[in-house]
C-alpha cells in the first residue's frame, strides 16, 4: 500500500475534529467509544459536553451514572457509556488515575475490545496496533479487490492482519487516523471518490472498476419485531415512567410499556392488579429502529383513575426532561405540556 501517499494526504486534508487536538488518551478514548455506531457530525456536541462535564478519568469515575446517561441521552447504545464508567471506576483503583499505555491493560478495561484499544494505543501513543473497524475493512478490502464476505469473521481477521502489517510501515497516530479519515470522506460506501484518492493507483477495485460490489456483506438475520401497548398515564401534573433494568437501554427511563398488541388486553391486566385507567386519546403509532430489534410501539394516553404499579415512578411532568430517556420514547409526545 503507498503508506506515505495516505499519510500525506491526511496531514493535508484532515479535517479538524476537538478530539484530534491533542494525544491525551482519556479525550481519544471518549471519542472512540462515542464514534462506535454514531456518525462524527452527531458525535461532536456530545464529546464537547462530555468533556466539560467529566474532564478527567476521576470524573467520570465519581459521576452520577443517571447524570450520565442525561449526558448521553440520544447516542443511543448505552451500554458503551454504563462500561465505559466501570472502566473509569478500573482505572482509579487498579492503575492509579493514570489512563494506562500497555496494551494488554487497556485491553483489560471494561468495554474496550480489540479496535477501541489498537486506536487508542496508535493515536495517543503512537504504537503499532491495528485498529480494523467497518469502515478499514471497506477500505482494505477495495484496495486490494477482496470480494469475499466481509460479514464473515475469518474474512475480517484477514483485512485485521493486513492492517496490523501495514501499521508496523507507518507512523501510527498518522496512519490509523489517516485510513479512517479516507473511508468517511473518500472511500465512501456509496460513491467513493476515487479520483480524488492518494490509494487509487495500486487499488485493484478501481483497476477493475468494481468499487461498488466490494465490500461484499451478506445481509443481516432478520431483525425481531416487538409490539408493544405503550401507556402515557398522566395524573393531574404528574406522570408516569419506568426505569428499564432490561439489558437494552438499562438505567433508562421509559413510558409503562407491554409486550402486546391489544389494548384491552393490557387494561385487563391491570386492573388485575387494582390499577384502572381512563385512555382519553386514541392511540398513535410509533416505530424505533434498533440494530438487532425494532419497536412498534401503540401509544396511548391515559389518566389514572386509581392504583399505581410498585415499578411505576410518579414525576411531575415539567421534570421529564430531567430523566435520560431512550429516544424511542422520548419522540412520544406529551399532549397537556408544551414541548
Ligand atoms: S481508489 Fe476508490 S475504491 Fe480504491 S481505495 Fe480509493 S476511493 Fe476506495
Amino acid at each position: 500500500m503507498d503508506i506515505y501517499k495516505l499519510e500525506a494526504w491526511y496531514l493535508k486534508n484532515q479535517r479538524k475534529l476537538p478530539f484530534r487536538e491533542s494525544k491525551n488518551s482519556y479525550h481519544i478514548w471518549v471519542s472512540e467509544v462515542m464514534l462506535q455506531q454514531t456518525q462524527v457530525d452527531t458525535v461532536l456536541p456530545y464529546f464537547s459536553k462530555f468533556i466539560e462535564k467529566y474532564p478527567t478519568v476521576l470524573d467520570l469515575a465519581n459521576a452520577n451514572e443517571e447524570e450520565l446517561h442525561k449526558t448521553v441521552e440520544g447516542l443511543g447504545y448505552y451500554r458503551r457509556f454504563r462500561m465505559m464508567h466501570q472502566a473509569a471506576i478500573t482505572i482509579m483503583r487498579d492503575f492509579k488515575g493514570v489512563f494506562p499505555d500497555q496494551y494488554e491493560h487497556v485491553r483489560s478495561l471494561p468495554g474496550v475490545g480489540a479496535y477501541t484499544a489498537g486506536a487508542i494505543m496508535s493515536i495517543a501513543y503512537n504504537q503499532p496496533f491495528s485498529a480494523t473497524d467497518g469502515n478499514v475493512i471497506r477500505v482494505l478490502a477495495r484496495y486490494l479487490g477482496d470480494d469475499q464476505d466481509m460479514r464473515l469473521e475469518k474474512n475480517k481477521k484477514r483485512m485485521d492482519i493486513y492492517q496490523q502489517q501495514m501499521i508496523e510501515k507507518a507512523t501510527p497516530w498518522i496512519y490509523t487516523q489517516a485510513i479512517m479519515e479516507l473511508g468517511a470522506l473518500i472511500c465512501r460506501p456509496r460513491q467513493p471518490k476515487c479520483d480524488l484518492c492518494p490509494l487509487q493507483e495500486h487499488c485493484q477495485s478501481y483497476q477493475q472498476d468494481i468499487q461498488d460490489q466490494i465490500p461484499l456483506i451478506t445481509r443481516p438475520l432478520k431483525t425481531k419485531v416487538y409490539h408493544y401497548i405503550t401507556l402515557v398515564i398522566e395524573d393531574q401534573e404528574a406522570i408516569y415512567l419506568r426505569k428499564r433494568h432490561e439489558e437494552l437501554l438499562k438505567g433508562m427511563y421509559e413510558y409503562p410499556q407491554y409486550e402486546s398488541e391489544s389494548l384491552n388486553f393490557v387494561l385487563n391486566e391491570l386492573e388485575q392488579q387494582g390499577i384502572v385507567l381512563d385512555i382519553y386519546e386514541e392511540k398513535t403509532a410509533f416505530k424505533h429502529v434498533f440494530s438487532h430489534q425494532t419497536w412498534l410501539m401503540d401509544v396511548y394516553h391515559a389518566r389514572r383513575i386509581k392504583g399505581s404499579h410498585p415499578e411505576w415512578i410518579r414525576i411531575s411532568k415539567h421534570d421529564i426532561f430531567n430523566y435520560p430517556m431512550a429516544i424511542a420514547h422520548r419522540k412520544i409526545k406529551l399532549t397537556s405540556i408544551i414541548w
